[in-house]
C-alpha cells in the first residue's frame, strides 16, 4: 500500500467513530435508528435499526449492526442507560448489517434460528469482503461472529418481560420477528422496511408478501422495521403495507418485463417507477433486485427473449 493512502486510511479510521444515540420507544425498548441508505464509506454502514430491551433481569440485544466498532458503540450507549448486564443477543437473520457487531458482545450468548446460524457460518467471509469494500475503515477489526446458539418459535420470560419469537419466511428462509409482549412492540427485522427499498438477495417475494399479511394480523402498538422509521399507534401498519406494495409492484413489473423480453440493462436504465424511486437506497436496491430476481424470471418465460435474437 502506498504511504499516503495508508496515512489517509489510518487518519480516517481514527477520526471515525459511530455516534449512536438510543431512542426510547417504550418503557423497556430502545432503538438505534440507522440511515435509510445503502452501505457507504460516508455512513459507515450505520444503515440498520438495532435495539435493546431492558427487562429488569438483564438487557437483551436485538441485532448488532455492521461492524465491531458499531457493536462497541452500542455497548457504550447502553451503559449510559442502564447498569443491568447484557444477558442475551438475538440476531434476526444472517445479513451482515444485523450480526457483524456480535464480536463486541463476548460476555453474552448470541442466538439465531438454525438456518441463519449455518448461513452465517457459510457466508460470513464473503459478506466481510463485501462490507470492507463498501464501508472501508469503519470495518477495521471486524470478523464475522456467527450466532452461537439456535432459537426457534416460542416465548420466554426474561426479567419482568415476555419475549415471543415468531419465525416468518420470505425476506430470507427464516426471518425472526421478536415481540415484546408487555410493551405491545414488534421488532420486525428485515421482514419490514419503511421509506427504504427492501433488500432481496435471499428473497422469495410471494412468501414474503404472505408473511406480511400474517404479521399485520398481530396485535401491537409499536413497529420497529429493520430499516427506516419507527411506526406506532394509528400508523403502526403503514410500513407493512408499504413493504407489501413495493414488493407487489416489483414482482409484477419484473415478471411482465421478462415476458416481454426486456433486457436487464434497459430495466436498469429506466430505473424504478414513481413513487418507488423516492425510497431510500434507490436506485441501488432496485438494481440489485434485478440481478437477484430477473435472471430466473427470464429463464421461466416460455419464449426466447427478444433481445437474445438481435
Ligand atoms: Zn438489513
Amino acid at each position: 500500500m502506498n504511504k499516503v493512502v495508508f496515512l489517509v486510511l489510518l487518519l480516517s479510521s481514527l477520526a471515525q467513530a459511530y455516534s449512536l444515540k438510543p431512542i426510547q420507544i417504550t418503557e423497556h425498548v430502545y432503538v438505534f435508528q440507522g440511515r435509510t441508505e445503502h452501505f457507504s464509506r460516508d455512513n459507515q454502514g450505520d444503515i440498520v435499526n438495532t435495539g435493546f430491551v431492558v427487562t429488569g433481569g438483564g438487557v437483551v440485544i436485538l441485532d448488532t449492526g455492521p461492524s465491531l466498532k458499531y457493536g462497541q458503540a452500542m455497548l457504550d450507549a447502553i451503559a449510559a442507560i442502564t447498569d443491568e448486564p447484557i444477558v442475551k443477543i438475538i440476531n434476526t437473520h444472517h445479513h451482515p448489517d444485523h450480526y457483524f457487531g456480535n464480536q463486541a458482545f463476548e460476555a453474552a450468548p448470541t442466538f439465531a434460528t438454525a438456518s441463519n446460524q449455518s448461513q452465517m457460518q457459510t457466508n460470513g467471509d464473503g459478506y466481510a469482503d463485501g462490507l470492507y469494500y463498501l464501508v472501508g475503515s469503519a470495518m477495521v477489526g471486524t470478523e464475522p461472529a456467527p450466532s452461537q446458539f439456535s432459537l426457534s418459535s416460542g416465548s420466554e420470560k426474561i426479567g419482568n418481560l415476555t419475549l415471543k419469537y415468531h419465525v416468518f419466511t420470505g425476506h430470507t428462509f427464516e426471518d425472526l420477528v421478536i415481540e415484546v409482549v408487555e410493551d405491545n412492540l414488534i421488532f420486525a427485522g428485515d421482514l419490514v422496511f419503511s421509506d427504504r427499498a427492501p433488500t432481496t438477495p435471499h428473497a422469495d417475494v410471494e412468501l414474503w408478501i404472505k408473511s406480511l399479511d400474517k404479521l399485520s394480523e398481530f396485535d401491537f402498538q409499536y413497529l420497529i422495521p429493520g430499516h427506516g422509521y419507527i411506526a406506532s399507534h394509528q400508523n403502526v401498519l403503514q410500513p407493512i403495507d408499504d413493504t407489501k406494495a413495493y414488493l407487489t409492484w416489483l414482482q409484477r413489473h419484473l415478471l411482465s418485463s421478462a415476458e416481454n423480453g426486456i433486457h436487464p440493462a434497459q430495466l436498469i436504465a429506466d430505473g424504478p417507477a414513481s413513487p418507488w424511486d423516492k425510497l431510500g437506497a434507490m436506485p441501488d436496491e432496485y438494481e440489485r433486485s434485478i440481478s437477484h430476481l430477473y435472471p430466473e424470471m427470464l429463464r421461466n418465460t416460455l419464449q426466447a427473449p427478444v433481445w437474445q435474437e438481435r
